[in-house]
């Protein structure tokens, strides 16, 4: 019995490795695969035969020949299966629709107050009807719902414990699934938008990522897995102390990173925009200019610490994060001068998803959950 579930089991892993390294390759033929994964060519073909009747890839005609004969081109079916994301913030939704390849079909953002009552979930509900409408999405197709959330998710309790920012506590899982047509899965936003950054690429094995939004939060991506704490709390940056008795942070403490990092410190005084703000420091301004001066030193405090503890590349993301990149060498700077050890390259990096990060987060652990059974 032992052999026989071992072999099943390397069997599916074989498979599934092939699946995923045609998502990432695009359009590639089985001696290609069987060169690049090293598997011997008729495993790799039995493999993709069996995928091909189960609908996930499909021959795209043929492939150049370098002599011989032409090789079959084969590519991932990939709007076979299809997941929503949705990103709850406190003044906003973000909604979003992608595929087992990961490409986002469709994102939009709307406007919705948040609210813990029945009729906030119905019109979510109702949005989110819409927009798979609008992008024309065949509901048989959707495997699921991925939900972004700002407070502390509980997997094994399948509860969020808590959200400071909405105002919410111990709402299970079930209390906002039962609004939705689609089995929901939940993440919190900081997770969310580290496993949009990590879980599709080869390069990015660990790193920490920090978000930068209204409020600060942060997660541990390694071994292409959220690292979640014993409580589900890790990666809380945004309540560390980085000025002893400082400003007030919403949490109720003193002195928090938050209170000195949150993206709103800065928008603030562009009337709660944004993109004014960096456009305004982009052109000079040097009221704005302080203010981005006061922001970066605290930063840079958290981005040393975090370094200190883990050793890994930094990822900048959240509403900051998406601007962030023509001031990377500036932040570098300060990081680099606190800094005890002499870095050879820098572990600061600005986020690659600048829009839609935790909805496409949250929807890409969905299509995750569908392709490691394949
Ligand atoms: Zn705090």
């Amino acid at each position: 019995m032992k052999k026989q579930s071992t072999n099943i089991e390397v069997k599916k892993n074989n498979r599934n490795y092939i699946f995923r390294y045609i998502c990432r390759h695009g359009v590639v033929s089985n001696p290609d695969i069987a060169y690049a994964v090293k598997m011997s060519l008729p495993t790799v073909t039995q493999n993709t035969k069996e995928l091909i009747e189960r609908g996930l890839i499909e021959e795209t005609g043929e492939l150049e020949s370098t002599g011989g004969r032409r090789a079959k081109a084969l590519s991932v079916a990939a709007n076979v299966k299809l997941a929503a994301g949705l990103d709850i913030t406190k003044h906003h939704i973000g909604l979003l629709l992608t595929n087992l390849t990961g490409e986002i079909l469709k994102y939009n953002r709307c406007f919705l107050p948040f609210a813990d009552d029945p009729s906030y979930y119905h019109t979510v509900n109702e949005r989110l009807e819409e927009f798979l409408d609008e992008a024309s999405a065949d509901r048989e197709k959707i495997l699921g719902i991925g939900i972004s959330f700002p407070g502390i998710v509980d997997l094994d309790r399948e509860m969020i414990v808590h959200s400071h920012i909405l105002g919410v506590d111990s709402v299970p899982f079930s209390a906002v699934s039962r609004y939705f047509n689609y089995p929901c899965y939940f993440l919190n936003d900081a997770n969310a938008g580290a496993y949009a950054e990590g879980i599709r690429s080869e390069s990015m094995e660990r790193f920490f990522y920090i978000s930068l939004s209204n409020t600060v939060g942060g997660s541990i991506f390694y071994h292409h897995e959220l690292i979640q704490g014993k409580g589900f709390r890790c990666g809380e940056v945004g309540h560390m102390t980085v000025v002893p008795d400082g400003d007030l942070c919403y949490c109720g403490k003193s002195g928090c990173l938050d209170a000195y990092c949150r993206a709103s410190y800065l928008s603030d005084v562009t009337g709660g925009k944004l993109e004014q703000f960096f456009v305004k420091l982009g052109q000079g301004d040097k009221e704005i200019g302080k203010i981005w001066d006061k922001y970066t030193d605290y930063l840079a405090i958290a981005l040393n610490n975090i370094h200190m503890i883990l050793d890994c590349d930094i990822i900048l993301g959240g509403y900051v994060g998406s601007y962030v990149e023509p001031h990377m060498q500036g932040i570098w700077e300060k990081v680099s001068e606190r800094s005890t050890f002499t870095e050879e390259s820098t572990f600061v990096k600005s986020c690659n998803y600048k829009i839609g990060a935790a909805a496409l987060g949250a929807a890409l652990r969905v299509i995750e959950l569908f392709v490691e059974k394949i």
